[in-house]
């Protein structure tokens, strides 16, 4: 009988290329954009889009390079590092290695039955660099969906306990968790972009917003308010969510760390989990490693993303003690079921893997300090400017809030004049650049701010 593999190709190598696929005609910038209007959703955006977006030809360290000139420039310097996520810059040999050499072995295999180097590895060196007591990786591919995984971690770990009814969620006023259904359940319930889904997401307990100033002596009012609710709903309640230290697509806050340090006393009092979401301050971005660091306090279950891959690949991660894992697998339904495609994706994997390095062997506390004086300078100066209410700086994060809604095209228009990528939302004109950027990049960036502030 003839083998009908006998004249299949060998896997791998040039032979395996069948002649007749075609090589990708590169299109030209106004192809691009006729495309990307037909065809393509872009964040937040309407279809088609408002706003003609730029086209990027590539990337390098700080600079986005552009298909075609814009307001005279060729390249811009990136202040917003892909949203919060390239803190080593682009294109960096060490990652770009790491990529390559996993390209060469898998890019991907289910992780159903199977395991892998790549994903067991980063999995131990999260446990090793966060709070002692997170011993367990989830590895989800988004941060969405590690806000998910969190928050039926903590549902499922009651409803293993005997307590179903414990299965609502507590967070405060002016956070940002995500796009998809729980995400967005305890995303700001007012001026964030998801209350047109009010009446239709599961009705979550909010608390009043932090005071502001992560320098702020904490406010013995408001924590008196955070216990109080904690106490009030705890029967109801599976887990407390915030994002420590920063909340940054709810409004760019910073708050004291005093406030966490409440969360997890009033928590442990009254028998209720404690998630923090470090997807935007993980990694150094606020000067400590995790921002939890701040308060000295350590979460029941963490939620890892942005700059976890250094910006290159979708990959988030989600911890939790050994309290949480064995209680979920002591329950009725002993598996906690959750199971993306491409789970644990071990190209993924092996960059995060890479970055995590990267960043450890620098001085990147350092880095953050050097860029934190940078904007401070740079930003004091906006205050005098008309319409600018506050100006904050926090580790490497830089924010301008005005007095009024940022004309999102004009703000934009004048910082790409200066050289510069900048993305405002609301009232906020912000950064949070590489932490490669260096000093004079830093001033530019600084200067594209304030034009931008003034712009509308
Ligand atoms: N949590 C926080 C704090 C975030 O900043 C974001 C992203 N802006 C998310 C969750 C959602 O992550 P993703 O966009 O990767 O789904």
């Amino acid at each position: 009988m003839p083998d009908r593999l006998a004249g299949a190709a060998p896997s791998g190598g040039a032979d395996a290329v069948p002649a007749n696929v075609p090589a990708p005609r590169t299109l030209t910038t106004g192809e691009v954009l006729a495309l990307d209007r037909q065809h393509v959703w872009h964040p937040y955006g309407p279809m088609p889009g408002r706003q003609e977006p730029l086209v990027i030809a590539s990337a390098s360290g700080v600079r986005l390079r552009l298909a075609e000139p814009a307001e005279g420039h060729t390249e811009l310097v990136d202040g917003m590092a892909s949203w919060w996520s390239a803190i080593h810059g682009y294109n960096h040999p060490v990652l770009n290695e790491a990529a390559q050499a996993q390209l060469g072995r898998m890019s991907h295999v289910m992780f159903g039955g199977l395991t892998h180097e790549p994903a067991v590895r980063l999995a131990a060196r999260l446990v090793e660099i966060t709070p002692e007591p997170l011993q367990h990786v989830f590895l989800a591919d988004s941060g969405s969906v590690s806000v998910e995984v969190a928050v039926k971690m903590c549902l499922q770990y009651w409803r293993s306990a005997g307590r179903p009814g414990k299965q609502r969620l507590l967070t405060w006023r002016g956070g940002y968790h995500g796009d998809t259904w729980q995400p967005m359940a305890v995303c700001d319930p007012d001026g964030g972009m998801h209350r047109l889904w009010s009446g239709v997401l599961p009705q979550q307990i909010f608390a009043d917003a932090p005071p502001a100033g992560f320098g702020a002596e904490p406010d013995a009012a408001y924590e008196a308010h955070l216990r109080e609710l904690i106490g009030r709903h705890a029967d109801e309640l599976a887990a407390v969510i915030v994002e420590p230290v920063v909340q940054g697509a709810g409004g760019m806050r910073f708050h004291s760390p005093g406030y966490l340090r409440v969360l997890r006393e009033a928590c442990d009092e009254h028998g209720v989990l404690l998630v923090l979401d470090e997807i935007a301050t993980g990694f150094g971005r606020t000067g400590a490693l995790f921002a939890a660091e701040h308060a000295g306090i350590s979460p029941d279950v963490m939620c890892l993303g942005k700059a976890l891959t250094g910006g290159y690949l979708t990959m988030a991660a989600t911890l939790c003690t050994s309290r949480v894992a064995e209680g979920i697998s002591r329950g009725e339904v002993p598996m906690l079921a959750h199971g993306p495609t491409f789970m644990g994706n071990p190209l993924a994997a092996a960059v995060s893997e890479a970055s995590i390095d990267l960043l450890l062997a620098h001085d990147w506390q350092q880095e953050v300090k050097r860029i934190e004086a940078g904007l401070r300078d740079g930003l004091a100066g906006a205050l005098e400017l008309p319409g600018v209410r506050d100006v904050r700086v926090l580790g490497a994060i830089g924010v301008v809030q005005l007095d009024h809604e940022a004309d999102m095209e004009a703000a934009t228009r004048a910082a790409v004049c200066e050289g510069v990528w900048l993305r405002p939302f609301r009232d906020l004109l912000y950064t949070m650049p590489p932490y490669i950027t260096g000093d004079d990049d830093v001033a530019r960036i600084c200067a594209a701010v304030r034009s931008a502030a003034t712009a509308g």
